[in-house]
């Protein structure tokens, strides 16, 4: 591992992402703690560069100093715990992740099935919510659904619903996604600009996961009369203000569902549902990870903002090591 640093005595230096200020991030090396009662130490492997923690930094949303990085995954290096033995493959359900090493509750701990890879275990955080989400539609009375919005999220929701045999229409712009949608089973992926006036108030579900005004307003447009519109989006920018035309929900009476959760009880439950699935190969989310980031060029990635047509990006500390 190219940015663990040796100090002349030999003992080893954790190095960590902090982020300092609005824009800022630094990378910081620090001693090697003693193990905390009830914790094992993780060697991390991946960790999913989340939009939400970009964003965090890029609109200044602090308290700062702050660590950061919840979509974590690794190997035990250490533990006094019987059934979280060293060298167990994990998941963990922690917001400190962007690190080389880190110490992490044994609750928090969630042994991999062993067909889900190191990358899909680090995206099990991500599929977890998107589990949660769709758990809260009512999906056996519907006939069909639109996502409005296929980046990473999005598509993790559309296969979840693709799993479950209902057909899905994607709005999204960018063609690159579009066509990732249409791969994943999407039934038809549009632009917005593609979509037909015989659409409009016209569906029974919508779900929301673009985290845009523009986005939600549209996702509006297109839910009918006592249909839902589900919000998966993590709505962060312009400090998560956005208006909403009232009248439009109130008349259509619509049902709006936020499909975040908060319990870490059940995230966890999902997270494991989520390794399980990808091990068993009905969602892989790694497949969608188009950027492998190394943690010396992570700073530079949360400063200067992810490619457009970036789905996801891993902070990969395996160095090319197979797993
Ligand atoms: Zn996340």
């Amino acid at each position: 591992m190219t940015v663990t640093k040796s100090t002349p005595e030999g003992s080893q230096l954790i190095s960590h992402l902090t982020a300092v200020s609005r824009g800022h991030v630094r990378l910081d090396h620090a001693p090697r703690l003693p193990l905390a009662p009830g914790h094992v130490r993780v060697r991390v492997a991946y960790v999913g560069i989340c939009h939400s923690d970009t964003a965090m930094v890029r609109e200044g949303q602090g308290p700062f100093p702050a660590r950061l990085g919840h979509e974590v995954s690794g190997i035990i290096s250490e533990s006094e715990d019987p059934k979280l033995p060293q060298g167990t493959r994990v998941a963990a359900y922690i917001s400190d992740g962007y690190a080389t090493e880190v110490q992490v509750p044994s609750e928090r701990i969630i042994p991999l099935h062993p067909g889900c890879s190191l990358a899909d275990a680090a995206l099990s955080e991500p599929l977890a919510c998107a589990i949660g989400g769709v758990e809260m539609l009512d999906l056996a009375g519907t006939p069909h659904a639109v996502l409005v919005g296929a980046g990473f999220m999005g598509l993790l929701a559309l296969r979840l619903m693709v799993c479950r045999g209902l057909p899905v229409t994607v709005v999204e712009p960018r063609k690159r996604t579009r066509d990732l949608a249409i791969s994943w089973g999407a039934e038809a992926a549009l632009a917005p600009e593609e979509i037909p006036e015989s659409m409009l108030a016209d569906n029974p579900l919508v779900v929301e996961a673009t985290g845009s005004p523009g986005g939600l307003e549209l996702a509006t447009s297109l839910a009918g009369i006592a249909g839902t519109l589900g919000i998966l989006g993590y709505h962060q920018s312009g400090r998560g203000l956005r208006t909403v035309d009232m009248e439009a929900w109130n008349y259509r009476a619509l049902r709006v569902l936020s499909l975040h959760h908060r319990s870490t009880g059940d995230v966890m439950r999902w997270m494991d549902r989520a390794q399980r699935l990808s091990a068993n190969r009905v969602v892989v989310p790694s497949e969608l990870v188009d950027r492998h980031v190394p943690l010396s060029e992570l700073p530079e990635l949360f400063m200067n903002g992810e490619k457009r047509d970036t789905v996801k990006s891993l902070l990969d500390l395996t160095s090319g090591v197979p797993e």
